[in-house]
């Protein structure tokens, strides 16, 4: 079922209809190029998500600098998507673009380690706020790492996430709440375990059911953004997170905090300025300025338990890690990212655009009578087809509506403006500028103008 959005939906099929066709009206060499690339790609493209974006065929990117990239005709955007959070700090940020060329002629990946990763480690702890790290090379490593490790090391076998969560391709995440009930989501391919033994689900927010998933004794450990950024935007109610954690320590289970998403919010992440004291926390994406890289950081007591558990373990393959994990580049990547973009100055101007931003948005939507929110946390924007915020994730799922998101990002793309796909999420980094923010705006205010007509 749709969601009220309070536009018609046959405007929002005819715009959709209308803005493909100017799509491929306009963009030849990226449709001669994508044809080209399906000789050999399976699916046309080089992972076979990238075809969800709404486009009528993929769109080519030249080149990308900053908070702006141009694609094969030529077309300048302003990018309001950066990768998903990878491109954070800008496109090809200077320090890590500099950091890479030194390195690069200076051995790739050995295996080895070498002084950065001590350098790396040490300021992972200053913003992050725990003593003891390791690596991977995405997030999705690392959280199924963190979950080996957490498993270890308590004994138990059970994880608990929220309804609605995204931790990256990590299986055991992937149960969702349907009118009540734990399913297995049918669109894994190729999964042939059942994960419903050993991962449980609740609702965000939903403190009593927090507690009574906890009651067993068996859950290893809760595993969850501060705030919920994959399904929209879902911010914990005052008092949550203060609360889930009471619960959390009494029942012996640990609490990971999966901030790849809501680093954004500062050096520190999330959960550090909002006083969330996480055993674990998981750091991705924008941690390498671009680079493929990631790392977890333990508690000093999680460090002990999960060194004893390997002690104790046989000799042998432990699960964890693969071989190019912590290779030399990322590691210079991780330093310079960390010396010279994980500040505070540097996220100040971010966080002072994006309200800049959301106040803009909300602006617009009531000037159209929309029954639209938006909600900021850091340098993220997000706008919801709904009045209020979503408390959890079944509301914030209902409010999605994948026609109405096509037609807009793609009327937006139309109109040089790049947001993220799969919900309306906007990231703000330190080039985007005041100028970036209007064009997004004027063509918000214009795909507005004729979804009212
Ligand atoms: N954790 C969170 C909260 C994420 O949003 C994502 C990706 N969107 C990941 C982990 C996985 O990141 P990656 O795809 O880089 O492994």
């Amino acid at each position: 079922a749709r969601p009220d959005t309070g536009v018609d939906p046959a405007q929002v099929h005819a715009l959709l209809q209308r803005e493909r066709q100017r799509y491929e009206d306009t963009h030849p060499h990226s449709r001669a190029l994508a044809g080209r690339a399906a000789e050999h790609l399976m699916f046309g493209v080089p992972l076979h998500w990238m075809n969800d974006w709404g486009t009528p065929f993929p769109l080519q990117v030249a080149h990308a600098q900053g908070a702006q990239l141009t694609d094969v005709d030529g077309h300048t955007l302003v990018d309001f998507c950066l990768g998903d959070t990878g491109a954070m700090f800008g496109h090809s940020p200077a320090p890590v673009a500099a950091a890479l060329q030194h390195q690069a002629a200076a051995g790739l990946t050995t295996m080895l380690a070498n002084e950065d990763g001590a350098v790396v480690a040490r300021l992972l702890a200053e913003r992050l706020g725990l003593p003891q790290w390791q690596f991977a090379m995405t997030a999705t490593d690392a959280n199924r790492f963190v979950l080996r490790w957490l498993r270890a090391a308590t004994g138990r076998p059970v994880l608990l996430v929220f309804n609605g969560c995204y931790h990256g391709t990590v299986d055991d995440v992937f149960v969702d709440l349907i009118a009540g009930q734990p399913v297995q989501r049918p669109s894994l391919l190729g999964q042939v375990h059942d994960l419903l033994p050993t991962t449980r689900v609740v609702e965000f927010n939903d403190l009593t059911a927090l507690e009574a998933a906890l009651a067993p004794g068996d859950v290893a450990c809760v595993l969850a953004e501060p705030v919920m950024t994959n399904i929209g935007m879902v911010l914990p109610q005052p008092g949550f997170w203060e609360a889930a954690q009471a619960i959390i320590r009494r029942h012996g289970t640990l609490l990971v905090m999966d901030e790849t998403h809501t680093l954004s919010s500062g050096p520190g992440g999330y959960a550090r300025a909002h006083g969330i004291a996480a055993d674990a926390v998981v750091v991705g994406k924008a941690l390498g300025g671009g680079m493929p890289c990631a790392a977890y950081g333990f508690t000093a007591d999680l460090a002990a338990r999960a060194q004893a558990a390997k002690r104790a373990a046989p000799p042998g393959h432990s699960g964890i890690g693969t071989t190019l994990t912590a290779n030399l580049l990322a590691m210079a990547a991780m330093r310079a990212t960390l010396e010279q973009l994980l500040r505070p100055e540097v996220f100040a101007p971010m966080h002072a655009r994006a309200a800049a931003l959301a106040d803009g948005l909300r602006a617009l939507f009531q000037r159209h009578g929309l029954p639209w929110c938006v909600t900021q946390v850091g340098a993220r924007t997000e706008f919801q087809f709904c009045a209020q915020p979503p408390h959890n994730g079944t509301a914030a799922g209902a409010a999605m509506d994948a026609e109405l998101e096509h037609a807009l990002h793609l009327y937006l793309l139309n109109r040089g403006v790049l947001i993220t796909p799969f919900h309306n999420m906007m990231l703000v980094c330190p080039d985007t500028t005041d100028a970036d923010l209007t064009r997004l705006l004027q063509a918000m205010d214009g795909a507005l103008q004729e979804l009212r007509r």
